[in-house]
């Protein structure tokens, strides 16, 4: 199958051609109808399979074919958890818009509102934002959703693990009318919430599932190391980064005092090294970021903001110098390599405070790592026992049930109530303004 199968606009043809992209992924293909045909879309695939493409090009297919429901409001909204990625969306579409008249906007947390206020009543067409200073925009009118035609959630499980629930809702309110499509992406949908609110946001939609999200990427070879304690783990990774010539390695950390001096002691070493935490400012973030992507450092040290979806074609080495809290954010740091079919590297460095980590990502991935050594630094450190399952964890995990508030009833429409007040046939502009200032809002900063 070709992009040339899918009735999209040539000028889009073409820009995929300037891209290097002919053939569709397998989540593009079976998305992209969907996206086209104005149903709602619930999609998963492993991360590095292309979704972005899958929901740009139906979301400029639209644009470019059909009337405005709104001269001025957005057509297309593309909602993403992070500035990062959200960035990096927008500098795919805009390749894709390059070649209309059509215009994009990026709307991020930590950029300068009124700057923001002003580049919105120019009235875009597309607009690329993070949740939360979307939601504040929209509480300060500074934009209506009521022409909004196709509302997009990518990463929307992390959008939700960052607490975007109430923005996310606030946004779908704004925007509630008929003719609106929805199409939600995310690398798992193994996630409590995420049924909830796609029970909320979408209308029937059409599920396109490819591969399980456990799945891993066949393109990495992982391999674990144990260490006995930091010194052991510092020695270990700077013999792996030696050993071997790699293009450019992510290390992630578990925290942003460990990111910064383990960054320093590579420099120190002679490698180039960057370091990213969330607490730095966005200008910051996107100078390193930017940098980084051309090649000016080969090491990057960050904490898990940069395991999401963000797309760095030459990294071939990605190192866990902490495991990750939650297993499944192994899969989304390891994906980080062997990206568009390329093979890739994944290290992961286990010590003693590591192990009950480990044992979840094997436990997620349902596989046992086969352990190795560097002759010279082999370690003491051979695992934990099991914890023996005694009474007080499960009498304080009961008691915590017994104290748990109960849930609130929930207030949200349902579906029925929804679709009856569009029996009367009200469409585009009947749906609720947001003219009154919802108190469920609130300025939560972005991560
Ligand atoms: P995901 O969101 O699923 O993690 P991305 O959309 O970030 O993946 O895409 C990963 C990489 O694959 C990007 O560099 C993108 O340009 C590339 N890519 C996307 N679609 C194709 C395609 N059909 N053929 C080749 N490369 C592609
Ligand atoms: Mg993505």
């Amino acid at each position: 199958m070709q992009f040339s199968d899918f009735s999209l606009d040539k000028r889009l043809l073409t820009s995929l051609e300037h891209m290097g992209i002919d053939k569709p992924t397998e989540i593009q293909e079976q998305s992209i109808p969907v996206g086209l045909s104005g149903k709602d879309l619930m999609a998963s695939s492993k991360t590095g399979s292309g979704k972005t493409l899958a929901f740009l090009l139906p979301a400029m297919q639209r644009i470019i074919s059909t009337k405005a429901l709104s001269k001025r409001d957005p057509r297309v909204l593309i909602l993403l958890p992070t500035r990062e990625l959200a960035t990096q969306v927008y500098s795919q579409l805009r390749l894709l818009v390059a070649n209309t008249q059509y215009k994009a906007l990026k709307i991020l947390g930590g950029e300068n509102f009124n700057d923001q206020a002003k580049a919105l009543a120019r009235d875009p067409h597309i607009v690329v934002a993070t949740p939360g200073r979307l939601a504040d925009h929209l509480k300060q009118r500074h934009l209506y959703l009521n022409g909004l035609e196709l509302l997009i959630l990518d990463e929307a499980d992390r959008m939700l693990d960052l607490g975007f629930a109430e923005q996310l809702r606030a946004i779908n309110q704004a925007a509630d009318h008929k003719r609106r499509q929805t199409l939600m992406f995310s690398a798992t949908l193994d996630h409590g919430e995420i049924n909830e609110i796609a029970a909320e946001l979408l209308k029937e939609p059409v599920h396109v599932s490819i591969g399980a999200s456990n799945v891993e990427n066949q393109d990495i070879t992982q391999k674990v190391y144990l260490c006995d304690n930091l010194g052991h783990k510092e020695k270990l990774l700077l013999t792996l980064l030696k050993q071997e010539q790699h293009k450019q390695v992510i290390i992630f950390t578990a925290t942003r005092s460990d990111t910064d001096r383990l960054a320093t002691k590579l420099a120190d070493e002679g490698f180039t090294t960057a370091s990213l935490s969330g607490e730095l400012k966005q200008s910051a973030r996107n100078q390193i970021m930017d940098q980084f992507s051309r090649g000016q450092q080969q090491i990057l040290v960050t904490t898990d903001v940069a395991s999401r979806g963000l797309d760095l074609l030459n990294v071939s080495l990605v190192i866990n110098f902490d495991m990750p809290k939650l297993a499944e954010e192994y899969i989304h740091r390891i994906g980080r390599t062997a990206r568009a079919g390329a093979k890739g590297d994944a290290i992961s460095l286990v010590g003693p405070k590591d192990w009950d980590n480990f044992k979840q990502v094997q436990l997620f991935l349902r596989r046992t790592f086969e352990l190795s050594e560097i002759a010279g630094l082999k370690p003491k450190f051979s695992g934990l026992k099991a914890k023996p399952k005694g009474k007080p964890a499960t009498a304080k995990k009961a008691a915590q049930n017994k104290t748990r508030p109960a849930k609130p009833k929930s207030t949200t429409k349902t579906k029925d109530n929804r679709d009856k007040r569009f029996i009367t046939g009200v469409d585009i502009g009947d749906a609720p303004m947001l003219r009154k200032p919802k108190s469920t809002l609130q300025d939560t900063p972005e991560e």
